[in-house]
């Protein structure tokens, strides 16, 4: 574990600056809600106008979000492919071949991890397909992918069967945070049961292979430290986060059934704590949290003595590993992790250098069946994909620090969501 030494630069103007073009950008776009979907979108629940977005509004928008996809994706362009702005909000996209080019479904495309995953993809050239019933996830997450030719936004629940014709599947759908997976658990189970039922279903009709993203939560509060793939792990079946790791555990037990039964190429990745932009500022998780308490000087609120471990990923580490797991021939479990361990009170520490807090750590309650050590071992990553992680958790840290302090220059206030079970804030 860690020892802590790190300086950040204020980005204050800069985030001013953006913040004001963001405000702007808001206010069009809730002048426009009722035409946000036009074309892209189908499924429903778009108020059915048909007027599109103004050229300048989209120019806007585009200018904003070019840049920052621009910059993340750069380093990640397939090599000796030739790219092509194939865009009219200028993003670009490598040009495949037919034979290359893949039809690829991303259930929670509009989430967090299905956002970073999505530019990954499209900027590879691929069409991509999100299906979302944005419980957690936000259309701005995606909107610079609107009305491009090999883009498809869905608004759908998983826990419906849905036709459609694809290649691969990334079924992410799933609330991710204890806070908003513990506001409707029945509907946390049915969405890692029936959704994942309906996406196996999909999958075996078309052909397709698929990959669900399960988690380290399937090992519980561990007794083994590092978790290795081969631990059947220490869960709670009836506790508060029990919708959520069990039903990920029936998750992976259908996973395998349907490879058994009906020949499903699967893949499963399990992943651990994973933190970077567009997290959702109110998912209560210990990154987002700590971040928005100490930018904001509020006090920072660890839950029980902070004793318990976390190992911290950053989102394009994650990014690669799907992709890697997804197109090599491993088809067992595999962890996707940073095994970077801290103690949630090093870690509150550590934000509070970073962003050059004032705030108070405050120890409250602990929370129930909280696990008490996580860590991943990665040796079946790195021997079957090749893959480690490469942003250290410094890094990371400071690009999302810079994405909070935006988002809070934009948007003013954020109040942190706390341990209990919470709806998710809406917005789009
Ligand atoms: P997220 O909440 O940001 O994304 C989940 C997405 O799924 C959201 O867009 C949400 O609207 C959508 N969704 C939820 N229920 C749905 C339903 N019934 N039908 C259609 N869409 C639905 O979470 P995330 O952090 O991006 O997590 C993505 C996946 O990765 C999840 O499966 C999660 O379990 C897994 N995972 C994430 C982490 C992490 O640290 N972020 C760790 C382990 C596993
Ligand atoms: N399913 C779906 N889309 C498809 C194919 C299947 O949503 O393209 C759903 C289907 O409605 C069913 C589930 O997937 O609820 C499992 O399908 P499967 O064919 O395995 O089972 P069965 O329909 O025979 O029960
Ligand atoms: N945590 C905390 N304060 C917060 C949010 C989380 O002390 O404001 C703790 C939480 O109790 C857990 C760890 O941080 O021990 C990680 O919590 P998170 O919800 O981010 O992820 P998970 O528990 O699912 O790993």
């Amino acid at each position: 574990m860690h020892s802590i030494a790190y300086s950040s630069s204020s980005s204050r103007n800069r985030n001013l600056m953006i913040g004001a073009v963001c405000a702007v950008v808001l206010f069009l776009l809730v002048l426009n809600q009722n035409s946000l979907g036009d074309g892209s979108l189908s499924g429903g629940g778009y108020g059915g106008s048909s007027k599109g977005l103004s050229t300048s509004q989209e120019q806007l928008i585009n200018n904003l979000v070019k840049s920052e996809v621009e910059n993340a994706l750069l380093s990640h362009m397939p090599k000796n492919t030739n790219s092509k702005k194939t865009s009219d909000n200028g993003l670009q996209v490598a040009e495949l071949s037919e034979s290359k080019r893949m039809r690829i479904l991303v259930t929670g495309g509009a989430g967090f991890v299905g956002s970073h995953l999505v530019d990954r993809l499209m900027m590879a050239g691929h069409e991509v397909i999100v299906l979302d019933n944005f419980f957690t996830g936000r259309k701005k997450n995606v909107m610079h992918w609107v009305n491009h030719p090999n883009f498809q936004l869905i608004s759908h629940d998983v826990v419906e069967p849905i036709m459609l014709e694809v290649d691969q599947i990334y079924h992410l759908a799933c609330p991710a945070s204890p806070p908003h997976y513990q506001y409707n658990p029945v509907k946390t189970i049915k969405t890692s049961t029936m959704g994942t039922l309906n996406m196996l279903g999909l999958a075996k009709r078309v052909k397709a292979r698929i990959l669900l993203t399960s988690t380290s939560e399937v090992y519980g509060d561990p007794e083994v430290h590092p978790q290795p793939e081969t631990y059947w792990g220490n869960v709670n079946p009836i506790g508060p986060r029990a919708c959520y790791d069990e039903g990920k555990r029936v998750a992976e037990t259908m996973m395998y059934a349907y490879q058994k039964q009906s020949k499903v190429d699967v893949r499963v990745a399990r992943i651990f704590n994973t933190f970077g932009p567009r997290m959702h500022p109110n998912d209560g998780r210990v990154v987002s949290n700590f971040i928005i308490q100490a930018l904001q000087d509020k006090d920072i609120t660890i839950y029980g003595n902070g004793e318990q471990t976390r190992s911290f990923q950053y989102v394009s580490d994650l990014v690669e590993g799907l992709i890697r797991l997804m197109n090599g021939d491993y088809d067992q479990p595999t962890n996707i992790g940073n095994p970077d361990e801290y103690t949630v009170n090093d870690f509150s520490k550590y934000i509070k250098e970073l962003t050059k807090s004032s705030s108070v750590i405050k120890h409250l309650e602990a929370t129930a069946d909280d696990p008490r050590k996580r860590k991943p071992d990665i040796s079946v990553a790195k021997r079957e994909l090749g893959w480690e992680p490469k942003v250290d958790v410094k890094t990371g840290l400071a690009k999302t620090i810079e994405y909070f302090a935006g988002v809070l220059d934009e948007g003013g206030e954020i109040v942190p969501t706390g341990p209990d079970a919470t709806k998710p804030k809406g917005g789009y």
